[in-house]
């Protein structure tokens, strides 16, 4: 008899666990003082992405995806939360319910689509090397034996990385940093011999840093979609259509004019 309370008791917990996990997961939160219910999207993001995501003079966090999540926002009428983390925790912070939005220039790639899913792109990119100007680094095939840093967890560390574990490169090594622009800043150093980051940072970084050079030789295409929880496909429907909505009206290519002037 004990035993079968016991068991009881843990099958009770366990319902009160799972439900209390259920009630994490949710995306309401009443927002408002006067009681009205407004929905609140946080959004996880890594702000050191520029000009996706970064801290302007103000220090408030701007950029071409802050701006797009928070024009999704004002048209769904929910209220918009920025939450900054490292690059590698946004998709369990949008598995765990913790974020409903992951928006940080994020490449869809297969093995993401695993744990999350992804709105429809809302642009192209590249990732590309950056090098000391001098370098005698001309493209990918020259990262032989390099040391070649990457942004943990970005797509830039996931491909170079399993191309050198594959042995590509000889006995190139990749060194990992939390940002890049600490990856940048090392190179400058001259502690390592390259950085594979995406395109548009990349201009950013070597703007902001004398003596590098981008390579014109692109490492890798892809493309940026917002992250969002697998069973929050309500959510993921809203936000693909408003996607089309801003992508017809111009609204979306406003935004990134605003910060990307074309070549
Ligand atoms: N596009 C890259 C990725 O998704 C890098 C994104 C980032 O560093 N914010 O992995």
């Amino acid at each position: 008899m004990k035993k079968f309370f016991a068991l009881l008791m843990a099958v009770m917990m366990l319902t009160v666990a799972l439900t209390g996990c259920g009630a994490g997961n949710t995306d309401t939160t009443d927002a408002s003082e006067n009681g009205a219910d407004t929905k609140v999207i946080t959004v996880a993001t890594n702000a050191y992405f520029p000009p996706y995501e970064f801290y302007d003079d103000n220090n408030e966090i701007v950029g071409i995806d802050m701006e797009i999540m928070q024009l999704i926002c004002n048209k769904l009428g929910y209220e918009m939360k920025i939450e900054d983390m490292e690059f590698d925790t946004i998709i369990a912070a949008v598995q765990s319910g913790k974020a409903q939005v992951g928006a940080a220039g994020m490449t869809v790639t297969e093995d993401r689509l695993l744990e999350v899913n992804f709105s429809d792109t809302y642009t192209t990119a590249k990732q590309v090397i950056i090098v000391p100007e001098d370098s005698a680094i001309k493209s990918a095939d020259d990262l032989t034996d390099k040391k070649i840093g990457v942004q943990l967890g970005t797509t830039g560390d996931i491909y170079i990385s399993g191309d050198v574990e594959d042995g590509l490169y000889g006995n190139a090594t990749v060194e990992q940093y939390q940002n890049g622009i600490t990856a940048v800043q090392a190179l400058s150093q001259g502690k390592i011999d390259a950085v594979i980051i995406d395109n548009e940072p990349a201009k950013v970084f070597v703007e902001q840093n004398e003596g590098l050079k981008i390579l014109e030789a692109e490492y890798i295409e892809e493309e940026y979609a917002f992250a969002i929880a697998k069973d929050n496909t309500e959510l993921l429907d809203e936000i693909n259509a408003t996607l089309a909505d801003i992508t017809a009206s111009g609204e979306l290519q406003a935004i990134v004019d605003k910060y990307i002037t074309a070549e």
